[in-house]
C-alpha cells in the first residue's frame, strides 16, 4: 500500500512540468528544531502568540530577544536532514522547480536547494528597523538586545505576526502556484496565512497535492490527492528513490 502511494507520487512528480513545495516547521524537527505544535520545546516555555509579534518586538525587545536567542542556538547548530537534503536532489534532478518555505532556518539551502522562496525571512540576517543597516546574526550574539551602530534595536529579518510578506516574495508565489501542476506540502498544519493559500491557488490549475504530514491537517481531506503519514525524512527520499528508478536507463 505505502510502495503503492510512493510509485503514485513519483508518477506525478515525474509527468509535471511544474512541480513545487511548500514546506513548513515539520521539515526540521528532525533537524532538532521544535514545530509550534509539539507538546515540548521552545514554543512550551515562549507562547508564539506573545512572543512572535510585532507589537510585542516593539514594547519590549529585550524580552523577545532572550527567545530569540535561544531559538538562534538552536537554529544555528541545525544541519538538513534527509527530507531537506531530498528535496534538493530532486531540484538538481530537475523535477523540483522552487520550495517556498515558511521556514526561516535556511535548511534547505543548506540541504543543496538554490530555488527558495523565503515566505517568512530568514533568521540568519539582522536589520536596523530605524536606518535600514543589515548585520549578520552571529556577529551580534553577545548582545541582547542587539544594536545598530546607531543605537537602534535590530530586527532579525524574519516576518513576526503582524507584520506585511514581503511582495517580491508573495507574488513570485501566487504566480508560481497557479502554474504548478503538482505541489508537496510538507510538515505545514496551514494554518498561518496568506502562505495558507498556496495549495488552493495550485489547485486551481489542477495541480496534484501530495501531502506528507504525521498527522492529518484540514488539507488531507479536502485538497490532498495523496497523502502520507509520516515523517518526511522517511518519505520525502522513498519518493526521490522511486524516481531516480523510473528514470534509470533501461539496460
Ligand atoms: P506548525 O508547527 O503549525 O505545523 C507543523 C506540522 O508539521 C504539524 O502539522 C506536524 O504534525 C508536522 N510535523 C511535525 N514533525 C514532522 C515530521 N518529522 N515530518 C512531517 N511532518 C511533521 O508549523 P507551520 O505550519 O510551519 O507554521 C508555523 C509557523 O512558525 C510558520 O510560520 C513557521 O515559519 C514558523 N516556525 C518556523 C520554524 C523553523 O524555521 N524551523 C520552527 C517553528 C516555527
Amino acid at each position: 500500500m505505502m510502495q503503492e502511494l510512493i510509485e503514485q507520487a513519483a508518477d506525478i512528480i515525474t509527468g509535471s512540468r511544474v512541480t513545487l513545495a511548500l514546506t513548513g516547521a515539520g521539515i526540521s524537527v528532525e533537524s532538532g528544531i521544535p514545530d509550534f505544535r509539539s507538546a515540548a520545546g521552545l514554543w512550551s516555555k515562549y507562547d508564539p502568540a506573545e512572543y512572535a509579534t510585532i507589537s510585542a518586538f516593539r514594547a519590549n525587545p529585550q524580552k523577545v530577544w532572550e527567545m530569540l536567542w535561544e531559538m538562534d542556538e538552536v537554529v544555528s547548530q541545525a544541519r538538513p536532514n534527509n527530507a531537506h537534503l531530498a528535496m534538493g536532489e530532486l531540484e538538481t534532478m530537475g523535477f523540483l522547480h522552487c520550495i517556498i518555505t515558511q521556514n526561516i532556518d535556511n535548511l534547505h539551502q543548506a540541504g543543496g536547494s538554490r530555488n527558495v522562496i523565503e515566505y517568512h525571512g530568514n533568521s540568519s540576517t539582522l536589520s536596523c528597523l530605524w536606518c535600514g543597516k543589515r548585520y549578520k546574526a552571529e556577529e551580534k550574539r553577545d548582545e541582547n538586545p542587539p544594536r545598530c551602530e546607531c543605537q537602534n534595536v535590530l530586527k532579525p529579518d524574519v516576518i513576526f505576526f503582524g507584520e506585511a510578506i514581503p511582495e517580491e516574495a508573495m507574488r513570485r508565489s501566487f504566480e508560481l502556484a497557479s502554474s504548478a501542476e503538482a505541489l508537496l506540502v510538507v510538515g505545514t498544519s496551514a494554518v498561518v496565512s496568506p502562505v495558507n493559500t498556496i495549495p488552493s491557488i495550485a489547485k486551481g490549475n489542477s495541480a496534484k497535492i501530495i501531502e506528507i504530514n504525521k498527522e492529518r491537517t484540514h488539507l488531507t481531506d479536502s485538497l490532498t490527492d495523496i497523502f502520507f503519514q509520516g515523517s518526511a525524512g522517511e518519505i520525502m527520499p522513498q519518493i526521490v528513490e522511486a524516481i531516480k528508478k523510473k528514470k534509470a536507463p533501461l539496460p
